[in-house]
C-alpha cells in the first residue's frame, strides 16, 4: 500500500516552526546535503520517513521497506562503491532514485548530537545491529531534517560489543579535501562521544527499541517531485 507525501496532513506546520513537533504518523524527508560550509552543499541523500516520535530528548523515525529514495551515483549510474576509494570522492557524481533495498530501518536521533543511531533488522524482524552515524546536527524544516555526513561510522551489536566503520573512507575524505584537519578532529572526538554512550549503554541503546514494530495503518510515504528543495532559510 502506497501514500502519498502530503503537507496538507499537518506535518509541515506542525514541525517546521521553532517549538513544533511532529506528530506520530506524519510524513517527513530525512535529507543529506554534499558537503560545503554552513550545510549549504546540494541535497544527495533523501529518505521520506513516518515520524514514531518527535520530543525535545528525541526523533525517532521509520523508513519502511520498498521506500523510494535518492542516493548519490556515479556520473555514469553505476553505484559510488564501485569507484576504487582514492577517487571517490572526487569523480564526478548524479542522483538516482532508488527503492530502499531490504527490511526497514529505524532511526534515532537527539537534538544536537553529531550522530543518529540507526536500528537494522533481517527479514522477519530478527534484529541485527545498531550503526552510529556521525553526522552535523540535524537541521530541521517545515518537511524534514537536514544533515551532512562525516563518513566514519560505529557498528554496535547486541552483546554490546562495537566497531568504527568506514575509517578508509573517512581518512579518504581529508585527503580528498572534503574535510579539514579541524573538522576531522571534532568528528573523531564526536566518535568518541558516542563510544562512550555504548560503552555506559546509554541512550538509545538500553531503550528497547529494537522491539518496536511500526504501525501496521502506515503508508510508505511517496518521494515528493521537489525532494531537493532548499527551504527559504537554508539559501543565502
Ligand atoms: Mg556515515
Amino acid at each position: 500500500m502506497t501514500g502519498t507525501f502530503r503537507p496538507g496532513n499537518g506535518a509541515a506546520q506542525r514541525g517546521g516552526a521553532q517549538g513544533t513537533r511532529w506528530a506520530p504518523g506524519d510524513q517527513i524527508l530525512w535529507r543529506y546535503r554534499d558537503h560545503a560550509p554552513g550545510l549549504k552543499g546540494p541535497v544527495h541523500i533523501c529518505r521520506p520517513v513516518t515520524v514514531v516520535q518527535d520530543t525535545e530528548e528525541l526523533l525517532a523515525v521509520w523508513m519502511a521497506p520498498g521506500t523510494e529514495c535518492v542516493k548519490p551515483v556515479l556520473a555514469d549510474g553505476t553505484p559510488v562503491h564501485a569507484e576504487p576509494l582514492a577517487t571517490r570522492y572526487t569523480v564526478p557524481r548524479t542522483t538516482a532514485r532508488s527503492r530502499w533495498f531490504g527490511a526497514g530501518v529505524l532511526k534515532l536521533a537527539r537534538p544536537g548530537d553529531p550522530w543518529s543511531v540507526w536500528l537494522f533488522w533481517e527479514h522477519g524482524w530478527r534484529f541485527k545491529n545498531w550503526y552510529v552515524n556521525l553526522e552535523e546536527p540535524r537541521s530541521r524544516w517545515s518537511r524534514g531534517v537536514d544533515s551532512e555526513d562525516h563518513f566514519l561510522d560505529i557498528a554496535v551489536y547486541p552483546d554490546r560489543s562495537w566497531k568504527w566503520l568506514d575509517e578508509d573512507e573517512f581518512g579518504q575524505a581529508q585527503r580528498s579535501g572534503l574535510m579539514d584537519r579541524e573538522q576531522a578532529r571534532r568528528v573523531r572526538e564526536a566518535g568518541r562521544a558516542a563510544v562512550e554512550v555504548i560503552e555506559e549503554w546509554g541512550t538509545p541503546f538500553s531503550g528497547g527499541w529494537q522491539d518496536w514494530r511500526p504501525d501496521p495503518a502506515w503508508t510508505v510515504p511517496v518521494l515528493p517531485e521537489d525532494w531537493d528543495r532548499t527551504p527559504a532559510h537554508m539559501t543565502s
